[in-house]
């Protein structure tokens, strides 16, 4: 592959299904949504179709607040789809949110060496231009 394929090969969309819709709709207006259990009140993420620590399928969307810490992270130099290269270096990082729940997003509009396990970030939705979708990434709370 050259690199003039790789400048210009289009990122992936976002896929929804059934069970997801609710989540990437809500998605687009920069809310996250995680799933509470009707049941023990567990709160979940990503979509299934019960709880995952009591089973009840009794499960609705609830909106986070959008608040974690930096559970892990790297710094992404080689992407592992070609689309996303002229984006390097760039964070992905494993948030666990206040509710508790972890989801794998980007840390954006920081410098890389800035990142470390265990600060505050909060969510800072990105619309991504070449899909012209939003995407749940989260920033440094200390850069608000
Ligand atoms: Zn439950």
């Amino acid at each position: 592959m050259t690199a003039e394929t790789t400048a210009t090969m289009p990122k992936p969309r976002i896929t929804s299904t059934e069970r997801t819709s609710a989540f990437w709709e809500a998605a687009s207006q920069g809310t996250l949504l995680l799933q509470r259990c009707g049941q023990c009140n567990h709160m979940q993420h990503y979509a299934r179709p019960m709880c995952v620590a009591c089973w009840s399928p009794n499960v609705s969307w609830e909106a986070a607040a959008g608040t974690g810490v930096i559970w892990t992270f790297t710094v992404v130099g080689m992407p592992g789809h070609p689309a996303w290269r002229p984006d390097t270096p760039y964070v992905l990082a494993i948030v666990e949110l206040d509710e508790g729940p972890r989801l794998m997003t980007n840390i954006v509009d920081c410098r890389p060496d800035d990142i470390a396990v265990g600060q505050r970030v909060v969510l800072r939705p990105t619309l991504q231009p070449d899909t012209n979708q939003t995407i749940l990434t989260f920033a440094l709370a200390s850069n608000e």
